[in-house]
């Protein structure tokens, strides 16, 4: 994959409208599976999964309605964060920036000045790592969501279940680290059964979590969870931000 290309802010009209028409039915179906499940309207984010996607691609899905953008790996952040800004500030839109994929202590640098929250945060090292270099990335805070590998899949990255709740506790303590929720993938290949559990095993550990009041953990209240093929289960078990890439963006093609 060349990186550079990523950067590119131009689209064919075909291609924006038919990014746009996925956005406005994936909001649609968020907003039918919300009053499925009895939950408040709005109370799901859209986030969209921009790994392989374009600088165009991503600005027609901010112009449908998308407001938060997920990125797999720094480097493709560092290519296109600049011609994103600069579209995004030409047509006042704003967005937030998170990191969704693993994140290597020697990239903290590429992705800590420019990210709102890191969303793959599964080590007491790397939240460390993060509180360090705060000050030379020139912010005061950082916000991250733990994320646990619910479904204990051996290539999967993730805390485990059973070291989640200390490690989150430890992990909100740290100086400058804001722990703003928890985030997990679904069982790949798994029926609604394993997923539910997933899900729901995620959303037990958020609340054991603000209830136990353990310094640092009160702002712990998002559950990042579901993406293209799972999502509508996820929400039914109160995601609060759903990751999809898939139906907004088509099959990924490298
Ligand atoms: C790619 C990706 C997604 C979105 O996956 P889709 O199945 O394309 O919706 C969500 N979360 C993470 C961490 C991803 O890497």
């Amino acid at each position: 994959m060349k990186y550079g290309e990523l950067a590119d802010e131009n689209i064919e009209p075909d291609r924006a409208k038919q990014i746009k028409d996925n956005v406005r039915a994936v909001l649609d179906s968020i907003a039918l599976a919300e009053e499925q499940a009895e939950r408040e309207k709005s109370s799901v984010s859209l986030l969209a999964a921009v790994k392989t996607r374009t600088t165009g691609e991503i600005f027609a899905a901010l112009e449908a309605g998308v407001r938060v953008i997920g990125e797999n790996r720094p480097q493709e952040i560092e290519a296109k964060r600049q011609s994103l800004q600069k579209v995004c500030a030409e047509k006042q839109l704003e967005f937030e920036y998170h990191l969704i994929g693993q994140l290597q202590t020697n990239k903290i640098n590429k992705v800590l000045p420019y990210v709102d929250c890191i969303e793959s945060v599964d080590s007491l090292k790397t939240a460390a790592a993060l509180s360090k270099r705060l000050e030379s990335a020139g912010r005061e805070k950082i916000g991250v969501l733990l994320e646990v590998n619910e479904s204990a899949e051996a290539t999967k990255s993730g805390c485990s279940p059973e070291e989640a709740f200390d490690l989150a506790c430890e992990i909100a303590q740290i100086e400058g680290i804001e722990l703003r929720g928890l985030m997990t993938t679904g069982m790949r290949g798994g029926g609604e059964i394993e997923l539910r559990r997933c899900f729901s095993s995620l959303r037990e550990l958020r609340d054991r979590l603000l209830s136990s009041k353990n310094k640092g953990t009160e702002k712990c209240v998002e559950l990042s969870m579901g993406m293209s093929g799972d999502y509508k289960y996820a929400i039914a078990e109160g995601s609060t931000i759903v990751r999809l890439g898939t139906v907004i963006f088509g099959p990924r093609t490298f």
